[in-house]
């Protein structure tokens, strides 16, 4: 490591940036940015900057006169835009009076270099390739700004406003240590990353005794956490940033049948993972049974986490079991996620509204023929609502029955998408009248039905119309 990365405090005095054109421009909103004040020497003489607010213009001095001769009194650095014999000379002269100088470009004139930079409000990380590649450097940046929660500035902040008073109440280096490791990684943490700033002050101030609460975790009393996470319909790469950090951070993971193993995969290697869904067949331990556990492993101060197949709050009683978890007073969060529908609209190209011709869409479940014998199908005839059916594969005959008597057209477009997003994927589609075998066509499930005009406007529907085509014309010229 040459460089050393050290953060310069821009309250202490003023930035003076040297040098004019887009260049200048670009490092000027750099620094406005960072909060900086900034003398401008422009080496054309135009001060020319149009894209910035009063407040931030209030920020710069335009200075005038020879930026060689520039008074760099109150300046804590030197930024010149652009090499040459202007960068050679600030630089010396930067140098002389003791200041770090960058050069733009130009590394053997300066004594720092800029770092590609994550900006989370107080945390932030530069990234340095000691001048050898920015392009590397921005690549770093990215898959930084990936797994960094956008508001851990905001849990920094937070917990700086609470140092100075916890100090004094938990003397000891590492209790006290403990207390901001649990208060971090448990509720209150994630009360402040998912913007409840509020409800985390009060958590933390309901703590009497933080001596206790921070012994707490050693003696396993401490209360977990419970965070349903939406699993996505089976790629692994469509899982949010969000849902991969919580797959990260678990401790133990319930998960039902329908999640992949790809997704399996990006579990924390060390953590427990434990199937608790139904499969074709058979019943699974039942949802009562999975919230006794979920909520027993909570409350022994595991970060648990809920995985489900796409969203949990469609079709997923997600509901069902954040009533359970707060019932018994273990505090949860929502992770979402991809539903099968989105997945498979994205894959086969199903655009799920349309401008005038599709205007509604309904997501309904048919598990068994006796649900869809049950629903208002004369609420979805019309031929602007597309129709998504989960869990319909073998109620399709009724789901077809009930929409013809209800007065759907029978040539409406339905296609049947199964294993959406999955290496094995297939789609069949036809009219509405055709339905059943569509699904006999697709070679098992999971899969949705759809049903609407859309459909004719998916990738599959195209090619079918194209096969037909081309066979017609075979036809006609045998
Ligand atoms: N919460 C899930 C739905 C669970 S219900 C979600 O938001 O997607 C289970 C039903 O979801 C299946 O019967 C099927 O209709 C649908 N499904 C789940 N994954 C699927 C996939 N990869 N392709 C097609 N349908 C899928």
């Amino acid at each position: 490591m040459r460089y050393l990365p050290v953060f310069l405090d821009l309250q202490t005095g003023l930035v003076a940036l040297v040098g004019s054109g887009e260049l200048a421009r670009a490092k000027l909103r750099v620094l406005v940015a960072a909060g900086a004040r900034i003398r401008w020497y422009s080496t054309s003489g135009d001060h020319d900057i149009h894209d910035l607010e009063p407040a931030q213009l209030a920020r710069i001095e335009f200075a005038k006169g020879d930026p060689l001769a520039a008074d760099l009194s109150g300046v804590v650095a030197v930024f010149c835009a652009g090499a040459g014999d202007i960068g050679v000379a600030m630089s010396a002269r930067a140098k002389s009076v003791g200041l770090p100088v960058n050069v733009m470009d130009d590394l053997a004139h300066s004594s720092f270099i800029f770092p590609a930079i994550v900006d989370r409000g107080d945390v932030v990380v530069a990234i340095g390739t000691g001048g050898a590649s920015p392009v590397v450097a921005r690549r770093v940046r990215e898959k930084i700004e990936a797994v960094l929660p956008a508001r851990i500035g905001d849990l920094a902040k937070f917990i700086g406003r609470f140092r100075k008073s916890i100090h004094a109440r938990i003397p000891e280096t590492p209790l006290r240590r403990r207390f901001w490791e649990r208060v971090i990684d448990g509720p209150i943490g994630a009360l402040v990353l998912s913007g409840h700033k509020d409800d985390a002050e009060a958590a933390l101030n309901n703590i009497a005794d933080p001596s206790a609460f921070a012994g707490a975790l050693a003696s396993g009393k401490a209360r977990g956490q419970v965070t349903l996470v939406g699993a996505g319909p089976g790629d692994p790469d469509l899982l949010t940033v969000k849902a991969l950090r919580a797959l990260q951070d678990a401790d133990v993971v319930f998960h039902d049948e329908l999640v992949s193993p790809e997704i399996l995969d990006r579990i924390r290697r060390d953590a427990s993972r434990v199937s608790v869904g139904r499969r074709v067949g058979k019943p699974g331990i039942g949802q009562a049974a999975i919230n006794h556990l979920m909520i027993a492993v909570a409350k022994s101060g595991q970060r648990v986490v809920r995985l489900k197949g796409g969203d949990a709050f469609v079709f997923g009683r997600g509901g069902e079991e954040v009533d359970a978890l707060r019932e018994a007073g273990i505090s949860c969060s929502v992770v979402p996620g991809i539903t099968a529908a989105i997945g498979a609209a994205a894959q086969f190209e199903v655009p799920l509204t349309f401008r005038r011709k599709a205007l509604r869409i309904t997501f309904l479940t048919a598990h068994k023929a006796d649900d869809a014998d049950l629903l208002d199908w004369s609420t979805l005839t019309d031929a602007q609502t597309t129709v998504v059916v989960y869990m319909g594969m073998t109620a399709a005959p009724s789901v077809r029955d009930g929409l013809l008597a209800a007065g759907r057209s029978p040539d409406t477009p339905v296609g049947v998408f199964a294993r959406a997003t999955r290496p094995n994927a297939k789609a069949a589609v036809g009219t509405l009248e055709q339905l059943p075998d569509l699904v006999t066509q697709v070679g098992g499930g999971p899969a949705i039905l759809i049903v609407g005009d859309v459909v004719a406007h998916s990738a599959p529907w195209r090619r079918q119309t194209l096969n037909l085509v081309l066979s017609e014309k075979l036809e006609a010229a045998q």
